[in-house]
Formats: structure tokens, C-alpha cells, sequence
């Protein structure tokens, strides 16, 4: 070994060593919590059950997820309803990461309309047909609650603001809260180590025939 190498790595062993006892202990809540509770669609016609020992909330502000929003507001602005897709001050959905065996329908089951924002996407976006409300998505590895339909006291804090590149700032009164451009390090940490296969099944609606959502572009 070079005396350069050898130093390099005297340096690092040196640097981790320091990083490990200097840091403060943070206190911080854990990274999931537990959800039980009824969730329903903004009229009530939908009515679900939610079960899950282990429930990560995170904020997404991605072009596709807004758009899916804006697109079934526009869906209810024609219909001369209320808009139920609620968006944050800077253009983020607020998701909860559950799995689709831990949600069970009660009420409601023909109006759940499973869509493709587009031919190919990998996401079943979930809404109710009755009001417009975003309900749940279910991707290859996780289901996806709105967040806004969960009480209050329930919600988990929030552990993840992602793609916050593509944040949109509708209130300029308010400071953006603290976004990662892409996703931090702490997803590829945590998210890996989400994957439970077992918990894909049954899903709570059959998503064989998703629609296209025709009227989607990206917000
Ligand atoms: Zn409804």
C-alpha cells in the first residue's frame, strides 16, 4: 500500500470513528406507525377499512401525481362538483405507504374505478367515481393511501418530501418546507426493506382492467 493510500484510509477509519461518537443522539419517531382506522371518499358512499402495523406517510410533488389530482378535480368542475383531490401549498400529494392486503372495502366497491394516467404506467390510481376522491394507488411493491382522507391524530409524521424539484409555489407567504430534489438517501435506506410480497395480495378491488384516464396531463 502507497503511504498516500495508507493515510487515505487512516483518514476515513479516523473520520467514521468521529462521526459515530460525536453525533448527538437525535430524537426523532420512528419511521412508521401503526394505522387502523375507517377511511371514506369525500361524499361517503366508499367506505374502506385500513389495517397496517407499519405505515410510512411521505409528500410527492411529481408532475404525474399532480396531474392525476388536477385531472379529477377537472372531472368534478365538469360535473359541477366540489374539487376533492387536495394538493399542498407547493403542488405535493400526500401518500401513505401501506400494502393492498391491508385495505378491505366495506361500501362501495363498483364506484372504485381503478385508472392508467398512461398506456404502460405501472400504477393503479384508485379513485371514487361518486365524488372524485383519490382513494388509494397500488404499484408493484405497495399500496398507497391519500393521506387526506386518514383523521387527523392518525396521520404519521411526515418522512419524505420527494422529486421537490418539481414543487410548484402556489403560497408565496408560506417557506417550503424542507424538500429533497430527488429522493434523499434515507429512501433508498428505508424503502428497500418495504418490500413485502406476501402483503400484495388480496388486492382490495380487481385491478385487472384499469381505464386510461383520458382527460390526464402532467400538472
Ligand atoms: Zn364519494
Amino acid at each position: 500500500m502507497s503511504p498516500f493510500a495508507f493515510y487515505a484510509v487512516v483518514v476515513l477509519i479516523t473520520t467514521c470513528i468521529a462521526a459515530v461518537v460525536v453525533q448527538p443522539k437525535k430524537e426523532s419517531t420512528p419511521m412508521t406507525s401503526p394505522l387502523r382506522q375507517a377511511v371514506q371518499c369525500k361524499c361517503g358512499k366508499v367506505q374502506l377499512a385500513i389495517d397496517s402495523p407499519s405505515a410510512l406517510r411521505f409528500v410527492c410533488y411529481s408532475k404525474d401525481y399532480r396531474g392525476y389530482y388536477n385531472s379529477l378535480n377537472e372531472l368534478a368542475k365538469e360535473k359541477n362538483k366540489e374539487p376533492n383531490a387536495v394538493l399542498d401549498s407547493w403542488g405535493g400529494v400526500d401518500l401513505t405507504q401501506i400494502y393492498p392486503s391491508e385495505i378491505s372495502v366495506k361500501e362501495g366497491s363498483n364506484l372504485l374505478t381503478p385508472t392508467l394516467i398512461r398506456e404502460g404506467s405501472p400504477v393503479r390510481r384508485v379513485y371514487a367515481s361518486c365524488c372524485d376522491t383519490p382513494m388509494f394507488d397500488i404499484g408493484s411493491a405497495a399500496a398507497l393511501i391519500n393521506t387526506d382522507l386518514l383523521e387527523e391524530t392518525n396521520k404519521p409524521a411526515v418522512k419524505f418530501r420527494i422529486l421537490g424539484r418539481h414543487a410548484l409555489s402556489n403560497d408565496k407567504e408560506k417557506a417550503p418546507p424542507n424538500m429533497s430534489w430527488s429522493v434523499p438517501f434515507g429512501w433508498f435506506w428505508t424503502m428497500p426493506g418495504r418490500i413485502q410480497k406476501d402483503k400484495m395480495e388480496p388486492t382490495p378491488i380487481d385491478l385487472s382492467s384499469p381505464q386510461i384516464l383520458k382527460n390526464f396531463k402532467e400538472g
